[in-house]
């Protein structure tokens, strides 16, 4: 049944999926005995991802090592596992689909990422399972999600509601209910698609059923133990991710999630949070590299320090997250219950800044000022403590704080300070009640950062007026923030655009193979390399033989079709490690290192059987074509690329001199050619 909703899904097309280079690495590395020279050969193929394989072999993560520049050394300091997930990454994170189905893409990327790296950091920490597969399976763990918000776009907006769309296990209840099946069951079948092995396909399956606590013995091994590392990653990434202007109490409750997450690890919390502090930089380097801003990093173990010093503790309603069929919001909510639709969030909206938190320990006045402000439409919690409102304002998150100066224990000044030295209380608008009207107290108060006062005893609808000022005050910086935001997305936006757009620069339409501008400056690269060792090169000039004729005999589309296959052989049928790049026209050329003229000669004798050999087939019509040659080789005679190519053009012409389909090798003045036309 989930099977053939899969195929049905498969048929619209829609499905997320790597590029063809992506899928190839993939293929190749599914075995543990792969050919390593095949898989660099394949990156190297994709001009752009080279650039990025390069990037992070010598990116700070591999920091203090000699650099690397070519593909072949980066792939073995990164190994394949990690070549694989860069490939796959890249691939799949740069198409972007800006916001579809209540899925913002640098949202989900971000958060996929996160996930990714927190798995694999687990992972090697924790010994449960290989870091590089996890990295993979953490990368891959949130796909059908995205192929849900891209198939039925308006219908998944409807589940993206902000409290369920962290909460794995009733997310699939609702994907269900809705479409048949749910985002885990989507991903393993994507998954089983692109080859990979039945225990990640399972692990993804198993890491939404409900988790938390104690594990029997042995359940480290196997899929078993990867669905742990994949839950406790995308409960790290939560905490990474999770927008706290939309609701600091989320953040909070996502936070003391890593209670659980810790004891199913067998861990302690704090050595939980160590960690994660280390995947952070990570995250962020990852994202840098894939073009996914991650956001505000979170300083875990700072975080924790905090919340002990202030008190703050998961509430029951937090805790009631991870009790079975349980979500923030929803306590009651049982097993079987059929879920209600939610209610949409958008993302980027300024919120009626009307949470009020009152902190005064005369109960009279609390109630008194609680009356009014309720009247006024504003949502109202209350303290009668200093101690108890630095722990509520840190986990409710209120717009505005209203504190009483004198109280016992910390007073209303040093209530504002501790406030101003976290993140969330640096956010909220402060108001002092204070029964002194003498200047330098009320300097004291500005000092600790209140953003207003209102001297005892006072009208009440004074107050409110008062409130209504902060409100604005508090839109506005929302505003400002929001604007912000919006700018920094327009950035990374174009971080991405700047991205294909040199990946397109770079690579030819037609036949898909380096264009005319990389091979070129692939040349001179090379070329400067061979001045510095004295090693040698040399290139190849190919060209289609009376291609001009399939154009006017069979049409221009017939003679892209002749292209394409002829790019298709000459890539498959190229040394691992030669540079082949399309000219233009009906030519190419073909970068040989290390390589001197009679070596590159016979293995282009490769080349021209395998075109001399093919049938190309267009609508129907077979045809049969050969390609001529000309090979020179980098000598002192020749002292700048020019002379090469020259060289090179010249011994090509020779060979279509010779009745075409043939290889000349240019030879310095004073020797014959050697001259190897085809039977
Ligand atoms: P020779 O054996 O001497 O190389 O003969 P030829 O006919 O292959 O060479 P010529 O340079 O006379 O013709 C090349 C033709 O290739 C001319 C041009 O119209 C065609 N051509 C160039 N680029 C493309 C392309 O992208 N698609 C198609 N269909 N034709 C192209
Ligand atoms: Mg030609
Ligand atoms: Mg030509």
């Amino acid at each position: 049944m989930i099977q053939h909703r899969f195929d049905e899904l498969r048929l619209t097309g829609a499905l997320p999926s790597p590029s063809a280079i992506g899928l190839r690495v993939l293929e190749i590395t599914q075995n543990d005995d792969y050919d390593q020279a095949e898989l660099v050969q394949t990156v190297m193929a994709d001009p752009a991802l080279s650039g990025r394989v390069i990037q992070l072999a010598n990116s700070a993560i591999h920091a203090g090592q000699a650099t690397v520049e070519t593909v072949r050394e980066a792939a073995l300091r990164l190994g394949s596992k990690t070549l694989r997930s860069l490939a796959l990454g890249f691939s799949l994170v740069g198409q972007d689909e800006g916001n579809r189905g209540g899925l913002d893409h640098h949202t989900f990327w971000s958060r996929s990422l996160a996930t990714a790296v927190a798995a694999s950091t687990l992972s090697f920490e924790r010994r449960i399972f290989a870091p590089a597969e996890a990295f993979t399976c953490g990368l891959l763990a949130g796909i059908g999600q995205l192929a849900f918000a891209s198939l039925y776009p308006e219908r998944y907006e409807r589940f993206m509601g902000w409290d369920v769309c962290f909460h794995d296990a009733r997310l699939a209840k609702l994907e269900s209910c809705a479409f048949g099946m749910n985002h885990a069951e989507v991903a393993s079948l994507m998954m089983e698609d692109w080859g990979f092995p039945k225990s990640s396909q399972q692990a993804i399956l198993r890491s939404i059923e409900k988790p938390i606590g104690d594990m029997p013995e042995g359940s480290n091994s196997g899929s078993e133990g990867l669905a742990r590392i994949l839950r406790a990653g995308r409960a790290i990434a939560d905490v990474l991710t999770i927008d706290r202007d939309r609701g600091n109490e989320l953040w909070v409750t996502a936070f003391f999630r890593l209670e659980g997450v810790a004891k199913e690890l067998d861990m302690s919390v704090a050595e939980l949070h160590a960690i994660a502090d280390q995947i952070v930089p990570a995250w962020q380097e990852w994202g840098q590299l894939l073009g996914v801003p991650s956001g505000q990093p979170v300083a875990f173990v700072c975080t924790a320090e905090e919340f002990a010093r202030l008190g703050v503790t998961a509430s029951p309603r937090q805790l009631a997250w991870d009790a079975p069929g349980g979500s923030p919001g929803d306590v009651n909510s049982s097993e079987d219950e059929d879920p209600k639709p939610l209610e949409v969030v958008s993302n980027l909206k300024v919120c009626e800044a009307q949470r009020v938190l009152l902190i005064d320990d005369e109960e009279t006045m609390v109630r008194l000022l609680s009356h009014y402000l309720m009247k006024a439409g504003f949502e109202v919690e209350s303290a009668s403590s200093s101690k108890e409102g630095l722990r509520k304002a840190i986990s409710w998150a209120p717009h505005i704080v209203v504190t009483d100066w004198m109280m016992p224990g910390m007073t209303g000044v040093e209530l504002c300070r501790a406030l101003r030295e976290t993140p969330v209380g640096q956010r909220m608008y402060v108001l002092l009640v204070t029964a002194h009207d003498d200047d330098a107290q009320i300097l004291e108060a500005f000092d600790a950062g209140a953003d207003d006062y209102i001297v005892k005893p006072f009208n009440p609808s004074i107050l409110v007026a008062r409130v209504r000022a902060g409100q604005r005050t508090v839109r506005m910086r929302q505003e400002v923030e929001n604007a912000k935001r919006i700018q920094q997305r327009q950035l990374a936006d174009m971080g991405i655009l700047t991205r294909k757009l040199e990946q397109a620069a770079l690579t030819d339409v037609l036949t898909e193979l380096p264009n005319r501008r990389y091979g070129m400056q692939r040349l001179q690269q090379e070329w400067e390399g061979c001045q510095r060792t004295g090693n040698t090169l040399s290139v190849v000039m190919a060209d289609i033989d009376f291609f001009k004729r399939i154009n006017d005999k069979h049409g221009h589309d017939a003679g892209d079709a002749v292209l394409r296959q002829c790019a298709d052989i000459l890539r498959q049928n190229c040394r691992q490690g030669d540079v082949l790049a399309r000219l233009g026209g009906e030519e190419f050329i073909i970068i040989h290192l290390n390589a001197g003229v009679s070596e590159v000669v016979a293995s282009t004798e490769r080349l021209r059987i395998a075109v001399e050999d093919a049938v190309f087939v267009h609508l129907g019509a077979s045809l049969k074509m050969t390609m001529s040659f000309g090979v020179a080789e980098k000598i002192i005679q020749n002292d700048s690329i020019d002379d090469l190519m020259r060289a090179a053009d010249g011994a090509l012409y020779e060979a279509k001199e010779s009745g075409r389909n043939a290889i000349v090798a240019f030879r310095p003045p004073g020797l014959n050619p050697d001259q190897r036309a085809a039977g």
